[in-house]
């Protein structure tokens, strides 16, 4: 008779199934289970084909705590991870990187917050360049100001231009799941665009425009002084790194900007319209969770 799991356990395993499968891991196998691990006795070579379940990947007690909460480790389906994964990607050799700028030394976490304030401050009521035109908001930044995670996207949305907050919309929720997969929250990062006015139609931000606003971006990220910057989309790897280049030769290692190590991979707003690019930022997310030392979900 299959096992039944108890309810907190089974939400926490639904929620996080549902979390992968938004990164676009949908692939899952359930291991066959031992008649003996069920039992609570020692293996006793009693394997056989009898699977227990249909609905969900099954696991036993002693899977049920290791690694992320509520997913044994044996409902990843290790095919189904992009080549490019933490473990097995091929990442050019560590550089060492420079010291973080003066300004950025310069200023304590717990002064943090009140200098991005006089950021904030000192952009004011904003008409420096044309998007102010159409701005309803102006989306200044979200998070904390001592994160050490920090993600950089091109502009506001339509969304974001009414709340005044950046990633707040269908691209935003995409954002919080892979914040959430690399095992923090929203709260804990800070996040940033290039422009801080939404550009008409969503079209990407002129040069002119950029080039404007981006010295507050600076400003924030010297201030924040993230150990990890990720730049979401081609607009703003290029702000950030000053040279545009195919996202493609960008991704998959590790670039130093202003002193803080920069990752490049893809706007949520693209993964939302090719799902499928999900493993490919996954695995970049993990290189971040790398240089973060953070811990990766476990793998089967
Ligand atoms: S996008 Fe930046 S520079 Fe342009 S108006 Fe808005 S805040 Fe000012």
């Amino acid at each position: 008779m299959a096992p039944q799991l108890d309810s907190t356990t089974r939400d926490a395993l639904l929620a996080r199934i549902r979390f992968y499968r938004d990164l676009g891991l949908t692939e899952f196998y359930r291991r066959p289970v031992d008649p003996a691990q069920l039992l609570g006795i020692p293996s006793s070579g009693l394997l056989h084909d009898d699977r227990v379940g249909d609905d969900e990947p099954q696991q036993t007690s002693g899977q049920q705590n290791e690694g992320a909460p509520g997913l044994a480790s044996n409902t990843w389906d290790t095919a189904s991870q992009p080549e490019t994964s933490h473990e097995d990607r091929t990442i050019p050799a560590r550089k060492s990187f420079p010291a973080p700028p003066q300004v950025a030394d310069a200023i304590a976490p717990a002064e943090r917050e009140a200098a991005l304030r006089l950021i904030r401050e000192d952009i004011g009521d904003c008409t420096r360049c044309a998007l102010h035109k159409g701005r309803n908001k102006l989306v200044f930044a979200d998070g904390s100001a001592q994160a050490r995670l920090m993600f950089v996207g091109e502009g506001p949305g339509a969304d974001e231009d009414a709340q005044g907050l950046p990633f707040v919309g269908r691209a935003g929720q995409l954002l919080n799941n892979m914040i959430g997969a690399m095992g923090l929250k929203r709260e804990e990062v800070y996040i940033a665009n290039v422009v801080k006015c939404r550009p008409p139609a969503n079209r990407t931000p002129e040069p002119e425009e950029a080039n404007t606003c981006s010295p507050f971006l600076f400003r924030q990220i010297d201030v924040v002084a993230p150990e990890v910057l990720v730049a979401l989309g081609a607009t703003a790897a290029t702000y950030l790194l000053g040279q545009r280049q195919p996202l493609a030769g960008l991704r998959g290692r590790v670039h130093s900007v202003r002193g803080t190590k920069l990752i490049v991979t893809y706007h949520p707003a693209y993964l939302l319209r090719d799902p499928r690019q999900k493993k490919e930022a996954w695995a970049d997310l993990q290189i971040a969770m790398r240089e973060l030392g953070l811990k990766p979900p476990p793998r089967s």
